[in-house]
């Protein structure tokens, strides 16, 4: 059976802290490959700021190049309609193309994630359809997260890696370093492109 981690984001930028804590999780949970799923229109976040999706999708797959089993899926980005794109639609989607008896799906998500899952789409249908991954994120305790949720997924403690997406936007308008924070190539593409000015 091969084991496919799920791993859904913005990706405005994919940065070093995602690609950390993708590989951790490959390697603790025996993971065949991660799919990077890029999200559409981020149900809980706001749409109008976020780059275009071929600038994420380019990115993302810069950054991939570096790892034979990280792979980029395009899915959400490929879904028509105004509805933002629900974990679950795309999980559900994802089974007609990859069938249960071969593949057995581990969706990853951040602690920041777990405190909002009651505010998911079908929050309980997740753990039907996947073994939900849960990992840690500077701030945020399992503590604190003492949720019916939290006592479903598997934590898988990952290195505290303290970057985030909103950082590097910040440091790029503020024409400061984002060096080591994102994989060169991908630092190159967002000046090439003028991105986050
Ligand atoms: P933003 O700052 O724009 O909200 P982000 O850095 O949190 O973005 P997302 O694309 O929203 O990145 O994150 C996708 C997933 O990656 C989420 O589950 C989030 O918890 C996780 N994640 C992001 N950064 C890290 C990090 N440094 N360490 C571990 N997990 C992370």
């Amino acid at each position: 059976m091969k084991r496919i981690g799920i791993f859904g984001g913005t990706f405005d930028p994919i940065h070093n802290g995602h690609l950390i804590m993708a590989e951790n999780v490959k390697d603790q949970m025996h993971l065949d490959e991660v799919m990077f799923i890029p999200s559409r229109i981020p149900p809980l976040k706001d749409a109008e700021n976020i780059s275009a999706p071929e600038h994420r999708l380019n990115m993302l797959r810069l950054a991939a190049k570096g790892s034979s089993s990280f792979k980029i899926n395009d899915i959400e980005l490929k879904m028509t309609g105004d509805e933002p794109n629900y974990t679950v639609k795309t999980l559900l989607k994802l089974r007609e193309e990859f069938s249960a008896e071969q593949v057995k799906f581990y969706l990853i998500i951040g602690m920041d994630q777990l405190i909002n899952l009651h505010k998911w789409k079908d929050p309980g249908k997740l753990f039907l359809l996947t073994e939900v991954v849960i990992i840690n994120r500077p701030g945020y305790l399992i503590q604190q997260v003492e949720n019916e949720y939290a006592r479903r997924g598997i934590f898988v403690p990952v290195p505290n890696i303290d970057i985030s997406a909103t950082d590097i936007r910040f440091r790029i308008r503020e024409k400061r370093s984002i060096k080591y924070l994102v994989p060169e190539e991908v630092e190159e593409y967002i000046y090439k492109n003028n991105l986050y000015k």
